[in-house]
C-alpha cells in the first residue's frame, strides 16, 4: 500500500464498502488493474463473487467433507503457511502424515509387525493416489516385459465401465489402454470373471472399486483375486489388483470387518483412499499405501529400488512410483535435499 494514491485509512468510502466508488466497476478480469483498492473493499467484492459458488454443506453428490471440528480448523489455519511438502523444513508435519500412513495400513491389513513402519504417502486426494499407483503398476510391468526381452509398448488396464473419471485421466497421461469391463442390465459393477478374461500379458492390472460411484457397491475383490491367481499360475504373468477405496476405504473396515478386499488379499498390492470423503477431513487428501516387497529376503529388509533419482525432493514419490519400500521411506524422511 505504500505505493497507492488512491485510497487512505480516512477514506469515508473505504469503511462503507456498497457505498464506495469502488463497487461501481467490476473487477478486471485479464490484466492486472493499473490502481489498488482497499483491502477491505477487494475482501467484500470477492466474497460476494465467491456466494455464487455451490454451498458445499448442501453438495451430498461428491461424499467430500464440508464440516470439522473448530479444533480441526484451528490447527489447519496454524499450519495453513507451511510448505508442508519441504519435509526438512517441517519434519513434525511429515511425521504427522507417517502416522496417518501407518495407521490406514494396519486398518487396511497390511502385513506389518506391531510397530512396523508402513509404505505409503498423503496424496492431493485419490486422484493423485491413482495417478502414482498406475504408473508404478506400468514400470514394474515394463521393467518385467524388458528383462523378458519382450515388446513393452502396449500396456493395457483392467477395470470395469463405472470407474471414476480419473483412472480415464490416468490411462490418456500415461499411455495406458483402458479396457472396460461392460456394465449391464441390473449389474452395475465390473464383473469378476469378465474382468480377468480381460486379463493378457500386457495388463499392468486390474483396478477394483470398492465403493462405486454410481451406486457405492463395492466390487468382488476376493472374487478377482482367486480367479487371477489361477490365471498368473496358468501363465506364469504377476498381473495384481490395485484398490480403488476412495469411498469405501473408510467404510468396509468397520462396517463389514469380515470383508476381504484389502491387503488380507495377496494380489491386492496397492489400495488409495481418500480421507477428504469418509476419512471425515477437508479436501484436498488422499493415500495411496503399497505392499512391501519382501519374498525372498529377510523380514525387515525390503526391495530397494534405484531406477530413480534419489537426491531431489520428488525421491519420495519416486521411490513410491516404483512400489516403495519401508527403508526408502526411512532414509527420505532423513534425505537433505
Ligand atoms: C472420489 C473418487 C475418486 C477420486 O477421488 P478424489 O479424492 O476426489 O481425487 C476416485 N475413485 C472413486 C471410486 C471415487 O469415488
Amino acid at each position: 500500500m505504500v505505493l497507492s494514491r488512491d485510497a487512505s485509512d480516512t477514506d469515508v468510502s473505504v469503511h462503507s464498502t456498497f457505498a464506495s466508488r469502488y463497487v461501481r466497476s467490476s473487477l478486471p478480469r485479464y490484466r492486472m488493474p493499473e490502481k489498488s483498492i482497499p483491502k477491505e473493499a477487494a475482501y467484500q467484492i470477492i466474497n460476494d463473487e465467491l456466494m455464487l459458488d455451490g454451498n458445499p454443506r448442501l453438495n451430498l453428490a461428491s461424499f467430500v467433507t464440508t464440516w470439522m471440528e473448530r479444533e480441526c480448523e484451528k490447527l489447519i489455519m496454524a499450519s495453513i503457511n507451511k510448505n508442508y511438502v519441504d519435509m526438512d523444513e517441517y519434519p513434525v508435519t511429515t511425521e504427522l502424515q507417517n502416522r496417518c500412513v501407518n495407521m490406514i495400513a494396519h486398518l487396511f491389513h497390511a502385513p506389518l509387525g506391531e510397530s512396523e513402519t508402513a509404505v505409503g504417502v498423503g496424496t492431493v486426494g485419490s486422484s493423485e493416489a491413482i495417478m502414482l499407483a498406475g504408473l508404478a503398476f506400468k514400470r514394474k510391468w515394463q521393467n518385467r516385459r524388458k528383462a523378458e526381452g519382450k515388446p513393452f509398448d502396449k500396456p493395457n488396464i483392467v477395470t470395469g465401465a463405472n470407474v471414476q473419471v480419473c483412472w480415464e485421466k490416468f490411462a490418456r497421461y500415461f499411455e495406458v489402454e483402458l479396457k472396460e469391463v461392460k456394465l449391464r442390465e441390473g449389474y452395475y459393477v465390473m464383473d469378476p470373471e469378465q474382468a480377468v478374461a480381460m486379463v493378457d500379458e500386457n495388463t499392468i492390472c486390474v483396478a477394483a472399486i470398492l465403493g462405486s460411484t454410481l451406486n457405492g457397491e463395492f466390487e468382488d475383490v476376493k472374487r478377482i483375486n482367486d480367479l487371477l491367481e489361477e490365471k498368473n499360475k496358468e501363465t506364469g504373468w504377476e498381473t495384481a489388483i490395485h484398490v480403488d477405496a476412495a469411498s469405501g476405504g473408510f467404510i468396509a473396515p468397520f462396517l463389514y470387518p469380515e470383508l476381504e478386499w484389502d491387503f488380507r488379499l495377496p494380489w491386492v498390492k496397492s489400495i488409495n483412499v481418500s480421507g477428504h470423503k469418509y476419512g471425515l477431513v477437508y479436501p484436498g487428501i488422499g493415500h495411496r499405501l503399497v505392499r512391501l516387497a519382501r519374498q525372498g529376503r529377510p523380514a525387515g529388509r525390503p526391495r530397494l529400488p534405484h531406477q530413480l533419482p534419489r537426491h531431489r525432493p520428488a525421491h519420495l514419490h519416486a521411490q513410491l512410483l516404483q512400489g516403495g519400500t519401508r527403508r526408502s521411506w526411512r532414509t527420505a524422511r532423513r534425505m537433505p535435499w
